[in-house]
């Protein structure tokens, strides 16, 4: 694989466990680390020009950029894409500045309104201002070139806008393409049709955030809106793509195999595993 995309979360922004968390999800990864799920990110390869990159900067970003790091030593961190301004998609940026790796001018690819976000807003207007990241500003539905073999589409999702819009990115590689979803509240607002958008893909990894409305039961679900499971499979049953649910919630019992994803696999659907790897060439 020259060119390869690779999950390096499955996790929604609290993580798994989640602090002052001890559900039946959470206590076994409080009392094992290993049983950990690290918050959802997504890193690419290019051997051909030695680079990688990460979309999102996760709390778990120095283990995520390790992970990277070991399966392609040669390929240093050439820049990151952010989605969206919500803690787990953003704030592994305090890793890259002067008090931890000090990076010098690595590319951050984002909106224009998170670009302004950031520049506005301490702590992260000193990575501006030290010249640890460079801000380059996307334009929605143009493609962005990474490499010559990796190239970025920004499209605009649809998903509560407290300091920042939010992005989604179709990834492509010489022969495939990936879209990477990992926040949106739902498909019915977006502007694309979900079903003829994934068909388009050779892989979509997609907001699971909620199995079913009942999950939380002590947190109104109509203030945290999200697509729910149940009807992200029925809009895709059978469509022609490898599909995987992320960003799934501490309460999703996705996490583990069990009958939810037993019945998510009956419907072509698959879950987005820490290191599963996709080849884009
Ligand atoms: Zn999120
Ligand atoms: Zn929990
Ligand atoms: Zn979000």
């Amino acid at each position: 694989m020259s060119v390869e995309a690779i999950l390096l979360g499955s996790a929604q922004d609290g993580g798994l466990p989640q602090a002052g968390c001890y559900c039946t999800q959470c206590a076994p990864g409080h009392a094992d680390p290993t049983l950990r799920r690290r918050v959802v990110c997504l890193g690419l390869v290019d051997r051909a020009t030695h680079q990688s990159w990460l979309i999102d900067a996760t709390p778990d970003l120095p283990e995520q950029l390790g992970v990277v790091h070991g399966l392609a030593p040669g390929c240093p961190l050439a820049g990151i894409a952010l989605t969206h301004a919500h803690v787990g998609h953003y704030t592994g940026l305090i890793h890259l500045g002067y008090e931890a790796w000090n990076t010098q001018g690595l590319p951050v690819y984002v909106s224009p309104i998170m670009a302004r976000f950031l520049r506005k807003n301490g702590p992260w207007s000193q990575l501006v201002g030290l010249g640890n990241i460079e801000l380059h500003t996307l334009d929605l539905d143009q493609e962005s070139r990474l490499s010559p073999n990796l190239d970025l589409m920004p499209v605009s999702v649809p998903h509560r806008a407290e300091f920042s819009d939010t992005l989604a990115f179709v990834v492509r590689g010489p022969a495939r393409r990936l879209f990477y979803c990992p926040d949106i509240d739902g498909w019915d607002g977006w502007e694309h049709d979900l079903r003829g958008f994934v068909a388009g893909m050779d892989v979509a990894l997609l907001d699971g955030t909620f199995f079913s409305p009942d999950e939380l039961a002590e947190r109104d679900l109509s203030s945290i809106p999200h697509a729910l499971v149940t009807d992200t499979a029925k809009w895709l049953a059978g469509v022609n793509c490898d599909v995987r649910l992320i960003h799934l919630n501490h309460s999703n019992p996705l996490h583990r195999p069990g009958p939810e994803r037993a019945w998510l696999a009956a419907q072509g659907i698959g879950v987005g595993v820490f290191g599963a790897r996709w080849s884009l060439d």
